[in-house]
């Protein structure tokens, strides 16, 4: 058996405003690969992992800050595939679940101070240069191996769609997804979700994948102040979703990825007979670092009905 098969269906859902507004939804199930190396974490390591292991390199080395997916990912990934993990982790030591589970899994964390962190290469130099071993992966796993990963999530559709919903912090996963309906020749209408404020340049971002631009729709509006901040709004909307689906989603981006498909179907934006199919890229432990405001929200929404 091919040791990077997964398992990852296309499920349809429903909800009283889909019924209503005669919309059919369906989520592509990449929260389901692995319960670590979840999403398009997993997508976006494959093929770093298969090149290490072509080139017999046996230590991969990342970044991320103490709450990301990333590292959980790298450092279940590594276990996995027998290889060494090492994260350089910005900010002070802190024990937050995500890195706990690192440790687990056993990769070396360097907690380094939020300047030195900005030049990775030169972190990474400083370390392993004399390693060659080591492979260097960027920040959220970026690059053109990552992007080509994701494009993989389009050769697996088991039939077409007019519109796809995805939510983009380096926009990478999302330039895959375009990147992947192109090389098919499929005309479904890509919607980007930024979750960071101020998030126009990631469209130059994205674009620079590509020879010429591609033609997307980006939503600027669903950040909810910010990378990593929420809302009460939110937080119910994902209360509400979760209680109705048994589908668990994450408040720092497949939340309000969800979140801007419901506003959009309600307020409108395609037409009756419309398939959309939205992207879960997986990433559950977000929800482990808003414990509080989550409890508070939820008790909130139970009082009101
Ligand atoms: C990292 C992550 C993203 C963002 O992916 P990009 O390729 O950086 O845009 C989206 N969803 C989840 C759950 C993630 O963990």
């Amino acid at each position: 058996m091919n040791e990077f098969q997964i398992y990852s269906p296309e499920e349809q859902f429903h909800d009283p405003l889909f019924t209503d507004k005669g919309i059919r939804v369906f989520l592509k199930r990449d929260d389901m690969i692995h319960p670590f190396i979840s999403g398009n974490k997993w997508r976006k390591l494959k093929l770093n992992i298969q090149e290490a292991k072509n080139k017999n390199q046996d230590h991969l080395v990342t970044f991320g800050g103490v709450w990301s997916n990333h590292l959980l990912a790298t450092a279940c990934a590594a276990a996995k595939y027998g290889l060494k993990s090492t994260a350089f982790v910005r900010g002070e030591d802190v024990n937050s679940d995500v890195l706990v589970l690192c440790r687990v899994f056993g990769m070396e964390l360097i907690f380094t101070d939020r300047t030195a962190y900005r030049d990775k290469k030169t972190l990474f130099d400083e370390k392993f240069s004399q390693d060659p071993k080591a492979i260097f992966i960027d920040e959220g796993g970026a690059g053109y191996h990552a992007m080509q990963g994701c494009a993989d999530i389009v050769a697996e559709l088991k039939r077409p769609y007019d519109h796809l919903f995805c939510a983009a912090g380096t926009g990478t996963t999302f330039a895959g997804l375009v990147k992947g309906m192109q090389d098919a020749h499929l005309y479904t209408h890509c919607h980007c979700i930024p979750v960071l404020k101020g998030a126009d340049f990631l469209k130059e971002e994205i674009n620079a994948y590509f020879d010429s631009p591609p033609s997307y729709s980006f939503h600027n509006d669903y950040n909810f102040g910010g990378y990593a901040r929420t809302t009460t709004e939110l937080l119910e909307f994902i209360g509400y979703f979760t209680s109705k689906t048994g589908i668990l989603l994450d408040p720092v981006y497949t939340g309000k990825m969800m979140f801007a498909l419901y506003d959009l179907i309600r307020k409108d934006h395609f037409p009756k007979g419309s398939t959309i199919l939205a992207i879960h890229t997986g990433g559950l432990f977000g929800l482990l670092g808003m414990k509080e405001q989550i409890a508070d929200a939820l008790k909130g929404s139970q009082r009101a009905t």
